[in-house]
């Protein structure tokens, strides 16, 4: 198939006014194309650097018939738009990555079932969907609702089969995944990016340490052996191609006895991503717009040796706002996403640092952190 190729001044659409839409805009301004959101919180970080801000529900449909009739393609930036919404885009412009894509990535029973037929890795799991289920996995175990999780949100471990039916009900008693509790080496994460006709693009894998269920630090390059690491870029690869999937797609890995298992994908970009933003010579968020508007890919490669990023969560603000100019080093970079409200647990900005090795990277980025919060 022959990719359209959008130029600008033309106008790129955005479902869902998050962090991740706010720099994906930022990079197609930069680009010089003109940019229109839809997102119900007037104050959310993508509406401020839009051309337009659609303040309207995600399905109201004089929005959705406004974004896709002005935009030349319509991206998402967070997990759940409604299908419908993106259904409703796709009947009036280009949709990137697809509502079928997105779909199977937005519902884990969709996601661990494509997986499976697909033939990739994945840990024991099972659907739990009744009170009286006995999934056959062993415990511990973590039972997460199918959809609308993020974050570790909509989760709860099991330690026994006797405590599913209340962990079931306490999560609203909805259609969830359970999964046993693995024993992991580490998480890794691929950044990749394909465009429709194929061209296909990757970063290298970034390793993850997660707090709660929250990403907490990301290094790159993930220390894991090269074996590991070509294997992590060759499964995200088989997602996208299977999924014929254009646009950026985060691929989420345990490792688990020296081995890949995915655990779950992002139809985005991804918060594992972000130090691409300021040590790859194509953040990921310019990449998005690259590939979902059929232009070449960039390049991939790291402007230096190795990054690590901590996330910047609202416990922070506890008791005061941080004092931010101890994070600015000539080896750091702060990221603030401009939220109004800091909650305990929400992403509020990110700190990359960078540096020789990993080691070095990594403890510029906590230092920094650790600056903030003894402010
Ligand atoms: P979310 O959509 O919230 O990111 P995940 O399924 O990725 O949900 O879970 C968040 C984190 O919780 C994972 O990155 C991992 O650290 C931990 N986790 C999730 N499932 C398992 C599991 N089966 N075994 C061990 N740890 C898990
Ligand atoms: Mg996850």
């Amino acid at each position: 198939m022959t990719a359209p190729r959008i130029v600008p001044p033309a106008t790129i659409g955005m479902l869902g006014g998050g962090q991740l839409g706010r720099y994906a805009l930022v990079a197609a301004r930069l680009m010089g194309y003109r940019t229109m959101v839809l997102e119900p919180d007037p104050n959310a970080p993508a509406g401020r650097v839009a051309d337009v801000h659609l303040v309207a529900e995600y399905d109201n449909p004089e929005a959705l018939r406004r974004l896709g009739d002005e935009c030349e393609v319509v991206t998402t930036e967070f997990e759940n738009p409604p299908a419908a919404a993106l259904d409703a885009l796709a009947r009036r412009t280009l949709v990137a990555p697809s509502p079928a894509a997105v779909a199977v990535a937005q519902d884990r029973i969709a996601e661990k079932t494509f997986l499976a037929d697909a033939g990739l890795p994945v840990g024991p799991w099972a659907v739990v969907d009744h009170a009286d289920a006995d999934p056959a996995v062993e415990y511990p175990a973590i039972i997460k609702t199918a959809r609308l999780g993020y974050d570790g949100k909509g989760q709860r471990r099991v330690d026994d089969p006797s405590a599913m039916r209340a962990a079931w009900r306490l999560l609203g008693g909805v259609p969830c995944v359970v999964e046993q509790a693995l024993d992991l080496e580490t998480e890794v994460s691929a950044v990749v990016a394909r465009r429709a006709d194929g061209g296909f693009a990757a970063y290298p894998i970034a390793e993850n340490r997660h707090v709660d269920g929250i990403l907490d630090l990301s290094v790159v390059p993930a220390r894991v052996p090269a074996r590991l690491a070509d294997r992590a870029v060759g499964l995200a690869m088989t997602i996208a191609d299977a999924l014929d999937y254009v646009g950026v797609l985060a691929v989420e890995f345990f490792v688990v006895g020296g081995e890949l298992l995915v655990n779950e994908m992002a139809p985005r970009p991804h918060n594992s991503g972000h130090w691409t933003l300021d040590v790859a010579q194509t953040s990921q968020f310019e990449q998005q717009i690259r590939a979902v508007c059929g232009l070449e890919l960039g390049d991939t490669g790291t402007t230096r040796p190795a990054a690590a990023m901590v996330n910047l969560l609202g416990d922070l603000w506890e008791p005061d706002t941080p004092e931010w100019a101890d994070a600015v080093t000539a080896t750091s970079a702060l990221h603030l996403y401009g939220k109004s409200a800091a909650r305990p647990g929400r992403k509020m900005g990110h700190l990359t640092a960078w540096g020789a090795t990993v080691a070095e990277a990594e403890v510029r980025a906590l230092d920094a952190r650790r600056a903030l919060s003894s402010g």
